[in-house]
Formats: C-alpha cells, structure tokens, sequence
C-alpha cells in the first residue's frame, strides 16, 4: 500500500523492498566492524561463543576471515541450560584466552560471572561482546579482574543529544510520578537501549521528513482499503526523502544507501576498566578502526593495574641466574632464592611497584613442545596454564615459545658455544728454533744453496776474471790460479748465509752478480727467520684437538651433547645447515644420551671427560662457568646470536610495561652492573683471572727447553768436526806415510799425535821432499794446510797452465 515502514532491529534477512528503511546498522557492514577489531588486536586464534543461528550470521564475516589453514577459531553455541560452566571449563582447558560473545543482552552478565568463576577472568582473558547495549549490563564486578572487555555501542549515553534526551524523559516522567527534581538529575545516565534510541531517532525521521514534505507539498489523509488495490499516493514521495535527508539522531548521523539501510554510521569501541565502560576509540566503514586512547594513557593504565598485582613468577635452578641462597637458619618465600634473575625482577617490581612470589618450575625444565601431543613442559606450561605470569630464567626467546607464550625484550643477548677442557700445554719443541720457516722452506733453501754454489762455481770457471797469477811476485806464471773451487764455492756461499765473511771474494762481474743476489736472498731470509723465531720461541704451544663446532662436526672421538629440552638442542634438530644437521644426527645416536637434564651436569660431563665430552651450551653461561673452572674453556665463537626475555601468558597486557622497564634498567646501566656481580663477583668469579696474568708474565723467559735445539745442534756440529779432524789426521797420515815409504802408517801417525799433543808452538817444520818451494809457500793462503810438505802435492786440479 506504499505506507512507509522504518525498521529499527537487527535484520539478516535483505528484504529489498522499496517503502522500507532500516535505522538498525546493516548486518554485513556490522560483521565488518568485529573483523576489523580483530584485525587490529591481531588476534590470531579465539573462541566464538553464540547463542543462536542469528549470532552465526551476525558473525559471518569474522568466521569468513579466517580461512581453514591459518589460525583456528573455535565455535561453541552456549545452549539452553542456564549453567554455562562446562562449556566455559572447556574452553578454559583449550588455553584459549580470546573469546567473542555473541548472546542476547540479558544473557552476558550470567556468561561473564560464571565465566569469573571458573577462572576465565583473568588479566589475560580478552571479550569481544558484540552486543550494542553492553551498557546496559551491570559490569560492577569485573571491573578490577583485569579482563579486557571490549564491545561497540551505538548510542553514546554522555553524548549531548542523548542527555538532553534523558533530561527530558525524567523530567516527564517526575511530573507524571510528581517526584523531586533532584532524584531526576541524578538518574541523569539511565540506560538507553540501542533499539530505543533508534526507535527514537526513527520517529524523528518520520516526523521530519513529514514535516518537511508538508511543507512543500499538500498532504491529505484518506482511509485505505485492505481489500481494495489501493495505495497511498504520498508513500514514495515519504520514504524516498527520508532516504536522501541526513539528520544527527540519538545513534549518530542517519543516513542511508539507496537500498534503505544505514550508511557510513559510526560505532564508538569501549572497554571496561576500573571507572566503568570507557570509549577508546571508534569504527566507521570507510576508515575503520581508529583508537583514540594515546599510547600514554594505556601504558598510564596498565602500570596502575600492575600496582595492585602480586606477580606468580616461575623459574628454575640456573647459575647464576636462579640459586639457592646459603644460609645457616632456613630460609622461606622469595628469601630463598638469589641471583642475576632475581635481582632483575626485584628492580623491575620497585620500577612499576608490584609484588611478586618466586616457584620453582615443578619439572624444573625449560619449555619445549612435545611434537606428538603438542603440549608443552617446564616454565612455558607453567604460563600457558596460568598458574604463573611471568617466567624469568636464562629463558631464551625462540620462535616456537613466541608461538605459544609472549616474550618482552631480551636483556640479555648471547648465542650458542661449545665448551670444553682448556688445551694442555706442549713441552717446549727441543728444535723450535726450526719452526720459523716451514719444511718446504728449508728445502728450497737448501737447495738454493747448493745450486748457488755450483753456479758460482762454473761461473767462475767461465769468467776469465777469476783466474789470478798465484805467486805475485812471478810476473810470469806458469799457471793461474781459481779461486772458487766447488768447495770454497760451498764455503762462501754458507759464509754469507750465516751473516759472516770469508776471505774468498769474487771479482768477475758475473761471480759478483751471483754472490749480490745471494746476500740479498740471504738478507731477506735471514730477517724473515729472525723475525718469526721470537714468536715461536716465547708462545707457548697449546694443543687443542677442537677449535670450532666444524671440527666437532668432522670426528667422533669427542662426544658432544646438549641440554635436554633446551633452545640449544632445538637449535640443532630445526637447522637447515648441513654440519648442525650431522651434528644433530650424532648426538641422537649416541648411547649413553650425551643430553643432560642441566647445564651443571653437562659441566660436570666435560670435567670428568677429560677431553672426551664436549658441551654444547650458552655463551653466557659458559662465561659463567669458565670464570670459576679454570680448567674449562669456550672454544670458538657463537653459532647464532639471540637473546634471553621474560615470558608471560599470551595476551599478557603487562608486556609493554615490563620491556619499557627492561629498556630503561639497561639504558641506567643495571644490567650491567647485575652482569658484573653475578658473573665476576659473587659466588667466586674471577678464579681463573690470576692464571692467565701469570702466564703471560712468564711467556716472555725463555728457558733450555725453548733454545735446548740449538746446544743440540753446536754439539752435534763439534762432534762431526771432531770426527772429520780424525779422519784429515788419518788420511795425512797415510799419505805421508805411503809417499815417503820411510815409516809405518801408525808410526807417522804416532809421531803427529804427539807433535799434536805437545800444545805448544804455532810453528812445524816442513819435511821437504823433490824440487824446493818458493817464497810464497810460508805466506799460503790456509786453503791448502799441509800435515806434512806442501810440495809433494805436484799441480793443484784449480791451476791452469799458461800457454
Ligand atoms: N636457555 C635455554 C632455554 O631456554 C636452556 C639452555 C640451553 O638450551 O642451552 O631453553
């Protein structure tokens, strides 16, 4: 009959009939706003709990968001029974802690209180209630939980309209009831439903768009007939106006698309907190979601929560992280414990004033994931089932934990080592005065030096300039004499790389040439030499037979383990890197477990190995322990770098607070000041520090050991020459003794021996023999000492007769 009709509820059903418009905020456009909210929290699992069919389609975009194979989200349909409690235990047990609420607005006081009841209040539960009239719930009693309640509205009840509408309802309702004025003001903020308000502003429309047309146009009032085809002439004319006309009603600006459903509506995002529901931002369907809390009032929010809070924090047993405090009477509470982790959460509680209680994780583990019933163990259980809300430990921040639990900043970084026996020191090389120069090296120059020799010999045969008159006085010799026979060729040549002389000179430009370049390649030698021996002389040699995880990696004589269940053994099962990958493999074969349930026993494995175990553990720990076991030592550097944080429930919203204190205790410089106390003070730090002073003040002295080679070498050099002289002494012997055929060998022999022995006189007489010397015999050159006459050895091989 074209009379117009305004709808003001929640309709799924897209009737697209022309004379309709709908006040009520279009389903899909709505479902929109939750997707958007959850997108902004980044929530990446969560719980849907509804009530009806309805619920399901009110939320169809939310569920369409999140596709089969990304994170899940959980549908759970509250049912009839008005106790609630088993499906909430059940989502309780699925540690979920997001949950979106989507029941009549009756019905969520009960949810929420028995949901306080069971537990799934806490600081890290999340609600999204999708309900518009949250306000009209009473929310008394979970302000102070701590649960982050959040929900739209439609209607503002402190905005002006809305007060100025309130006012006059109460005023007309105090003349009806005839009441005091004074009761009315105060019942100033009486709940205003979002269907009301709409209903409000749908009155409003009508009556305006009337108005207006009345205006313009006649309009007449007839009766219509139901039985008859009869219409009203004005229907369009009404609704079509009331489809282009924009007026601000109870709800906002109402506007609406051609199609008759509310357009560009804005919904305000509130949240509960301890004065009550608190607007924190708004939605529109063209920007979306804008929070209009300041980062600086949620932080000023947080830290007076965390104020009131007395923290469960979990840990384990850990040098220095965690100890048990010695004393002699017994000790109780969080007096029990000491440490580097303790003393941190006491400085983060005095920088934000909340209390705390320290447990022992039950298992004493860290966290790892079972990968068949993908549950988890230690510290990280402990969070994820809320039985604690902090763990700090030398609790490292990997990708799986931050999966499951939320981390804060890490305070402190450090990566994986290996740590193992100090090297044992080798006894001082008799011959290390060889080591300077390698093998090769002294082969190529030995043979550098014979080839030098031989050429300067033949050279020098070549080279007419090295042949001299051997008698100066005899202008005219008969034969000329060379001095570089290959033997003092060997002679010179040793001479000059022994940094010495020998009276034998060449005078050939050729010969030159050979013995400048010898004394260069000399020079050059013999500094290098000079220059490498005081190194190796003075260091000391330390035999390590493992110096990185590569040449672990390469043998399996030294066993090598890590902590169970420890971010250092995952480390190895998740690399992709080949030698932790074969790494990994070893230390799953081996038999006994060369994993430990401690760092402590992995320490105790590599002292009482001695050199067959090899532990496989934090860089900061190992610092640790290294400070106070002089005989263990990290060896080689860090395999990944990483860091240790703070771990709290998921959803924790005391994180920002906590790392913001983390950051500024560095920044003050606490943590250090923690680190140096922990590590190098307390509990015996620095044991090992005089042991490496000392031994660099004594790497300096040299003693027989180091230079010992050297003696070895001038006694072997005297014995042969002793053994040579012998020999000459025998030779001469003979000879004399077969050439002048006058005595027996052993009487030649004997009548040297005791000129020899006499030790005295510088001088022997020479027995000649055949054709006289001349004056240059006495002043000889050495070269050819005589035992007995000179002359009876005819022409030397080096005397070329003068043709
Ligand atoms: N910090 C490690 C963790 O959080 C434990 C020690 C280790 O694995 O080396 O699991």
């Amino acid at each position: 009959m074209e009379i117009p009709h305004l709808e003001t509820r929640w309709d799924y059903r897209l009737r697209r009939e022309s004379c309709l418009v709908n006040l009520y905020p279009h389903p899909t456009t709505l479902s929109k706003a939750y997707v958007d909210l959850v997108k902004a929290w980044g929530w990446k699992s969560f719980t849907i709990i509804y009530e009806n069919n309805e619920g399901l389609v009110r939320l169809q975009e939310l569920l369409k968001a999140h596709g089969p194979y990304e994170f899940p989200i959980t549908v759970r349909q509250l049912g009839e029974s008005s106790d609630y409690r088993p499906l909430l235990k059940q989502i309780k047990n699925s540690a979920e802690s997001h949950i979106v609420l989507d029941c009549s607005t009756e019905r969520i006081y009960d949810v929420l209180k028995q949901a306080q009841q069971i537990g799934m209040m806490s600081d890290y539960h999340s609600y999204l209630i999708t309900s518009l009239d949250l306000h009209g719930v009473d929310l008394e009693e979970f302000k102070y939980g701590g649960t982050n309640i959040t929900a739209f509205r439609l209607v503002d009840p402190d905005g002006p309209e809305v007060r100025k509408v309130v006012r006059e309802w109460n005023l007309s309702e105090a003349k009806n009831k005839k009441g005091e004025i004074s009761s009315i003001i105060r019942d100033n903020n009486t709940f205003v439903k979002a269907e009301t308000a709409l209903m409000y502003d749908a009155v409003h429309l009508f009556a305006k768009a009337l108005h207006d047309l009345d205006t313009s146009q006649q309009i007449d009032i007839k009766p219509l007939s139901c039985d008859a085809v009869d219409t009203w002439p004005h229907g369009y004319s009404l609704i079509n106006y009331m489809k282009i006309v924009e007026m601000r009603g109870l709800t906002g600006v109402i506007k609406f698309d051609h199609q008759g459903f509310r357009s560009d509506f804005v919904l305000d995002i509130i949240e509960l907190n301890k004065e009550g529901l608190k607007k924190i931002g708004t939605w529109n369907s063209t920007e979306g979601v804008n929070f209009t809390r300041t980062y600086g009032e949620a932080y000023t929010q947080i830290v007076e929560i965390i104020q009131n809070k007395t923290f469960v924090v979990t840990t384990i047993l850990s040098s220095p992280y965690v100890m048990r405090k010695e004393a002699s009477e017994k000790l109780t509470g969080n007096a029990q414990f000491e440490g580097y982790a303790v003393d941190l959460i006491h400085e983060i509680s005095r920088v934000l004033g909340f209390n705390y209680t320290i447990r022992l994780a039950p298992d004493g583990r860290y966290g790892s994931l079972n990968r068949e019933t993908k549950e988890w163990d230690g510290m990280i259980r402990e969070l994820l089932d809320q039985k604690a809300d902090l763990a700090i430990a030398d609790l490292t921040i990997t990708y799986d934990r931050e999966q499951a639990v939320d981390f804060t900043m890490p305070f402190m970084n450090l990566g994986i080592s290996i740590l193992y026996r100090k090297p044992i020191k080798q006894p001082p090389n008799l011959f290390s005065f060889l080591s300077p120069l390698s093998l090769d090296v002294w082969i190529y120059m030995a043979t550098a030096y014979l080839g030098v020799s031989v050429l300067l010999f033949i050279l020098a045969r070549f080279s007419p300039y090295e042949w001299d008159n051997p008698h100066p006085c005899n202008s005219d010799p008969d034969v000329l004499e060379n001095q570089f026979t290959l033997l003092n060729s060997l002679w010179f040549t040793i001479g000059s790389l022994m940094q010495q002389g020998s009276d034998i000179a060449p005078k050939a430009v050729s010969t030159r040439m050979v013995a400048g370049m010898w004394w260069f390649f000399t020079l050059i030698m013999i500094s290098s030499y000079t220059a490498n021996l005081a190194a190796f002389l003075t260091v000391e040699r330390m035999d390590s037979p493992i110096e990185s995880a590569d040449d672990l990696a390469k043998q399996t004589k030294i066993k090598y383990g890590a902590l169970r269940g420890g971010s250092t053994a995952a480390f190895f099962r998740d690399s992709n890197f080949s030698t932790y990958q074969r790494m990994w493999s070893f230390m799953e074969s081996q038999r006994p477990s060369v994993f430990t349930a401690s760092n402590v026993e992995g320490v105790e494995r590599v002292v009482k190995g001695k050199g067959s175990y090899a532990f496989l553990m934090e860089s900061t720990s190992i610092e640790y322990v290294i400070e106070r076991n002089c005989e263990l030592t990290q060896v080689g550097g860090m395999l990944d770098s990483k860091g240790y944080g703070i771990a709290m429930p998921p959803n924790s919203p005391f994180r920002t607070a906590i790392s913001g204190t983390i950051l500024k205790l560095q920044e003050e410089g606490k943590l250090h000041i923690l680190k140096t106390r922990w590590w190098k003070e307390k509990r015996g730090g620095g044991a090992c520090r005089d042991d490496t002073t000392k031994t660099s003040s004594t790497a300096n002295e040299l003693g027989l050991a180091n230079v010992g080679g050297v003696f070895v070498v001038l006694m072997g050099g005297m014995g042969v020459a002793c053994v040579i002289a012998v020999c000459e002494f025998v030779w001469k012997s003979r000879k004399v003794a077969v050439e002048e055929r006058e005595s027996s060998l052993c009487a030649e022999m004997a009548n040297e021996l005791k000129f020899a022995l006499r030790c005295q006189g510088s001088t022997k007489p020479i027995r000649k023999k055949g054709r006289p010397c001349d004056a240059s015999i006495g002043v000889d050159d050495g070269r050819f000492h005589p035992l007995g006459s000179y002359t009876s050895y005819g022409f030397v091989t080096n005397k070329e007769p003068i043709n």
